[in-house]
């Protein structure tokens, strides 16, 4: 594939030093970007290859849950039935689309397996020439501001260095991915609870479930997919989610041995589940698909930035600290998104921001636009750790960051395509994947595609 990959031509002095953490999608896209710029760009990645998420390991870390800070860490989340969740036409970045390949070992198919994905990235980083930026087996350990307003950065061998080197570089972003340090319900009585617990993040195949009796917290999309995987294998599954809205517990439709409930009210030594629905399990193990937490142990900003309630802030657009912008910048915080399509924007706006061609608002400004959006949160009540939360406004935030990058808005056909896989997914879990009824779509996305893929 040959692609149309303009160079933007930037006076020298504006061009930045720029280190990118992570090697993921998010990490990848932004070193294309900032390659695009003109910037000089070191990209730091952990693992010995790039991917992030998208690299299937079947290993697991030591603490099953992810409480334990000393555990061992394995990055990816990914189970090994896994495939994406979204139509690859909408899945991919602008302007290097998802498509299916006729290779060997390729998976032509809509909604492909994991690997596909990873396959997609690795040819994207050789199309655009970033694999030889990336800094693989690399760990970054610190990163915070010199006096002379310069950011240090410290790193690592992941596998057998102890010994820390130090890099200073004019920005600094922050890529590191938000799927891999767990957050666990909490739930009365657990401690004396003497079953099993597991959170998703080192769920890989059913097998281990043969048999059980599972408790699976949680209603996003791993929670689906899991449960009814588990439920091949397992002697019940009770689902316990928010969303469950009856208040007795009822059999999924189409299954013998899935139930689902509302919340849990509290366990006990005698390995009881106890619901609010009234109803009890004696249970063998309990699953927590209850998300993850943002999680920058490498980063020091003297308080400037924080974590609470999972709210990453204060940040401009999800991205820039006002106090550190432009030279501190996060990309792909949001959740409920196309995050390639939506990182692609957040890296390009950065790319502009840092060589000067993109004007930022005063410090003033953008803590009053931030102040403005938390406020409207409170009095909307919706909680703190919904902040990255993009449900439905998603596509005015990607307008608006195009808006500011000079380039085109979100294609209709992304943006329908989008609602309608949502909807499936929600109305036929089993099925969406597979089947689906707008084809009309489809052609419309390639014909957009003729425009990078000659
Ligand atoms: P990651 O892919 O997590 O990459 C972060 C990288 O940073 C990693 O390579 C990591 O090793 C590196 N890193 C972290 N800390 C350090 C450090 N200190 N030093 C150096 N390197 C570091 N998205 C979709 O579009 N479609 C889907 O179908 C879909 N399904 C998903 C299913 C699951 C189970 C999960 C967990 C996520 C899914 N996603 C899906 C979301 C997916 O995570 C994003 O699409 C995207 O891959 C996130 O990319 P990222 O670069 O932000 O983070």
């Amino acid at each position: 594939m040959t692609l149309l990959s303009p160079i933007i031509s930037m006076p020298q002095n504006s061009l930045k030093n720029v280190a990118v953490i992570g090697a993921g999608s998010a990490g990848l896209v932004t070193a294309r970007e900032l390659k695009r710029e003109g910037h000089i760009v070191v990209v730091f990645e952990r693992e010995n290859q790039l991917g992030g998420t998208w690299v299937y390991t079947p290993d697991t870390e030591s603490d099953p849950v992810g409480l334990d800070p000393t555990r061992k860490i394995v990055h990816s989340s990914l189970y090994s039935s896994l495939r994406v969740n979204l139509p690859r036409e909408v899945m991919g970045f602008r302007d290097y689309p998802f498509v299916a390949k006729k290779k060997p070992g390729r998976d032509p198919r809509r909604y492909p397996g994991h690997k596909e994905v990873l396959d997609y990235l690795n040819d994207f980083g050789v199309e655009f020439g970033l694999i030889g930026l990336v800094r693989f087996g690399m760990e970054v350990g610190y990163v915070g501001m010199l006096e002379n307003g310069k950011w240090k950065v410290s790193y690592r061998k992941r596998e057998n260095d102890d010994v820390f080197a130090n890099e200073e570089y004019d920005a600094v972003i922050i890529c590191n991915g938000h799927y891999a340090e767990p957050r666990i319900a909490d739930i009365p009585g657990i401690e004396v609870w003497p079953g099993k617990q597991i959170h998703s993040h080192n769920y890989r195949v059913p097998d281990p479930f043969r048999d059980q009796v599972v408790v699976l917290i949680g209603g996003a999309a791993s929670a689906t997919d899991i449960s009814r995987e588990i439920a091949e294998v397992a002697k019940e599954v009770h689902i316990s989610s928010r969303s469950a809205t009856s208040g007795v517990p009822v059999k999924l439709p189409g299954y013998d041995n899935i139930w689902l409930h509302n919340m849990i009210e509290a366990v006990g030594s005698d390995s009881g589940v106890n619901f609010q629905d009234g109803s009890k399990v004696v249970a063998d193990i309990i699953l927590h698909c209850t998300g993850y937490k943002y999680h920058f142990p490498f980063l020091e900003t003297n308080g400037i930035v924080t974590v609470d309630d999972n709210r990453v802030g204060p940040l401009y657009k999800h991205i820039f600290p006002p106090a550190l912008a432009p030279s501190l910048s996060f990309v792909g915080l949001p959740w409920k998104v196309i995050p390639f399509f939506l990182c692609e924007l957040q890296s390009k706006w950065i790319a502009g921001v840092l060589s000067g061609r993109i004007s930022l608002p005063s410090k003033e400004d953008m803590n009053v636009d931030i102040e403005a959006f938390y406020s409207f949160m409170e009095a909307a009540r919706i909680p703190k750790r919904y902040t990255h939360n993009m449900d439905d406004c998603q596509f005015e935030y990607d307008d608006w960051l195009a808006a500011e990058c000079g380039c085109t808005l979100s294609e209709e056909w992304r943006k329908q395509m989008y609602f309608i896989s949502r909807k499936n997914k929600k109305t036929l879990p089993e099925t969406y994947r597979d089947e689906w009824d707008d084809d009309d779509l489809i052609i419309q996305a390639h014909e957009d595609f003729v425009k990078y893929i000659p």
